[in-house]
């Protein structure tokens, strides 16, 4: 289908963020969500879900690289890496770049977002699906780690909004089961949304995260597609020392990482938990 149309996201009262599509390449009522997939001239390929902006092809770098190499860089030694959500398959692409991460499980529920991205951002997710280290779950996250005997170094959640099927992802039940199946010294980073227009969610989840483990908080990254500010990525564990990590031993292992970053680098890693006074208390409330 092609035509000039314009596709909006209202998910913020009062707020409308419009893209032109100049082409839809994509459009599909899947069985968990609504899928449209256009191109616009500002963001290049654009992935929208329930009519809320999901990736796009220009900025997906910003926020996979800073959700996968700041907890994985600051752990140090993660083999064993769970996604949830991330059908995008942007998340894995950036989490399998490290050597030592030995399997990458990705549990995400709709198998559709999985198969499309996989054709249409080939750009950016080709390598995912020829790693060996890639074991792809479609069932919801929720149950999964409720269920699994599987434990994990890191869990990124790379969720869509508290709408829709992933409401359940900003539950006190689903941390508590990602507790559940976190090694000791393990790391959960949640995507949070943007403080400044979703401040109750990041409230809520840091409230759930205190409960939990001995470290709460959150950090920030500047996604250009999401409006309202700095977007907030929930950080989650009980070895305190991996949020302030210092400078050198990030520098170090970067460089031994051999990764290409066009965003992540190690002073950016750190500088990313000095929040903003409006967002701290935030954090603070939680
Ligand atoms: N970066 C994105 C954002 O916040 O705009 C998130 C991208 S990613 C495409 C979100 C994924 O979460 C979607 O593919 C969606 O199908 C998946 N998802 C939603 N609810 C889920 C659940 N309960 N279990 C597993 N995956 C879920």
């Amino acid at each position: 289908m092609t035509g000039r149309r314009w596709f909006s996201e209202t998910l913020h009262n009062g707020l409308r963020f419009s893209l032109e599509a100049s082409d839809v390449l994509y459009e599909e009522k899947t069985e968990h969500q609504h899928l449209a997939l256009i191109e616009n001239a500002a963001y290049g390929r654009v992935l929208m879900l329930d009519e809320v902006v999901q990736v796009t092809a220009r900025d997906e770098f910003v926020y996979h690289e800073m959700m996968a190499h700041v907890p994985i860089l600051a752990h140090g030694a993660a083999r064993e890496v769970l996604i949830v959500g991330g059908g995008d398959c942007g998340m894995a692409e950036e989490a399998l770049k490290h050597k030592g991460v030995e399997r990458l499980t990705q549990v995400e529920i709709d198998a559709s977002v999985v198969e499309f991205s996989r054709e249409h951002f080939s750009s950016f997710n080709a390598p995912v699906f020829d790693d060996p280290r890639f074991d792809l779950v479609i069932a919801d996250g929720m149950k999964f780690v409720a269920e699994t005997d599987r434990l994990f170094d890191a869990i990124l959640i790379d969720s869509t909004d508290p709408i829709g099927p992933g409401e359940v992802l900003f539950s006190a039940e689903f941390y508590a089961g990602c507790k559940r199946c976190l090694k000791p010294g393990g790391v959960l980073v949640t995507q949070n949304g943007v403080p400044f227009l979703q401040g109750g969610e990041l409230v809520s989840s840091i409230g759930h995260f205190s409960k939990l483990f001995a470290d709460a908080s959150a950090y920030v990254v500047a996604v250009p597609t999401y409006i309202g500010g700095h977007m907030a990525l929930g950080w989650a564990s009980d070895d305190k020392a991996l949020r302030t990590v210092p400078l050198e031993t990030l520098q170090e292992r970067f460089q031994a990482a051999a990764i290409e970053t066009r965003y992540y680098t190690p002073e950016v890693h750190r500088a990313a938990f000095a929040l903003p006074r409006y967002i701290g208390d935030l954090v603070e409330k939680g």
